[in-house]
């Protein structure tokens, strides 16, 4: 299985517009290779693509992808769903004024379409299904999708009303637990224990020795329940994505911090275009 963490940024990219902090003006000078942009993840064996942040067209383009064709959307909310458009940049040929042949499959929970209905720009869904571009499949609960090379199952998190992701390789059992973001009370079934990875959202540090001290209490789980998650899980690694830029740390400092505080666990903070291969 190979994937590639296309954005590690979360709500607030790095380096976030306009802002003058030192954090994002280092960013801005040593340019693209500093630069955090919206939580997705693109998983190669079968054309698989997490979530359509803003920047999902520049990141598609940065790493060279060359086909996409399924979409899971994670949940409703904007920094995962703003680059919906990419469906038409993608599978709609303006030369011929058509879709392309096959739509892309686009995988989203019913009642968080409705959100997305509702509060976003989900009727663009529904557009651009009416073009062929693209196919809504309902995501449920425990039901797998079965892929040719790897099986994806949502989990649905009642606290939050999203969802977090068991990606499995058909041929050598490998897991990969992928939770971007909506993280707070998961259940750990005993399936996803025994895992290879644990790719998680960076929720705020109860140890106030790290980052800007900032609190996320009333809607997340910290940073150190997370890794009790991990623990029950027996992940062998935790790659960590969807960072604040509220945290004011880079990459490399968050990953001293780590070794620092967390050294009983193997952890890794990720930058755009992390690889794991497995
Ligand atoms: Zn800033
Ligand atoms: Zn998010």
């Amino acid at each position: 299985m190979n994937l590639n963490l296309l954005g590690t940024g979360g709500v607030t990219p790095i380096p976030k517009p306009c802002c003058n902090c030192e954090l994002c003006v280092k960013a801005r000078e040593k340019g693209i290779s500093e630069y955090q942009t919206g939580p997705s993840m693109f998983v190669y064996d079968d054309n698989i693509l997490f979530d359509t942040p803003e920047e999902v067209r520049l990141q598609l383009n940065r790493e060279r992808i060359e086909k996409v064709e399924n979409i899971i959307l994670t949940h409703w909310h904007p920094d995962h769903t703003q680059g919906i458009r990419v469906v038409e940049q993608i599978n709609f040929n303006h030369i011929k004024e058509k879709a392309e042949p096959n739509p892309i499959n686009l995988y989203i929970a019913e009642k968080q379409l409705e959100m997305f209905k509702k509060f976003g720009c989900g009727n663009m869904l529904s557009y651009y299904e009416s073009k062929g571009v693209i196919k809504i499949i309902y995501l449920n609960h425990k039901q797998a999708i079965e892929f040719e090379n790897v099986t994806v199952t949502p989990y649905f998190i009642p606290k939050t009303e999203g969802y977090y992701f068991l990606v499995e390789d058909n041929k050598s059992g490998k897991k990969i637990v992928y939770a971007p973001c909506e993280y707070q009370d998961l259940i750990v079934y005993d399936e996803l224990k025994g895992i290879d990875v644990f790719i998680a959202h960076c929720l705020y540090f109860e140890n106030k020795k790290i980052g800007s001290g900032v609190n996320y209490s009333d809607t997340e789980d910290s940073f150190e329940k997370m890794l009790k998650d991990s623990e029950k899980m027996n992940a062998k690694k935790v790659v960590i994505t969807h960072i604040e830029e509220a945290f004011q740390l880079t990459i490399e400092q968050l990953n001293m911090e780590a070794k620092k505080y967390y050294k009983d666990y193997n952890i890794e903070f990720a930058k755009d275009g992390h690889i794991i291969k497995l």
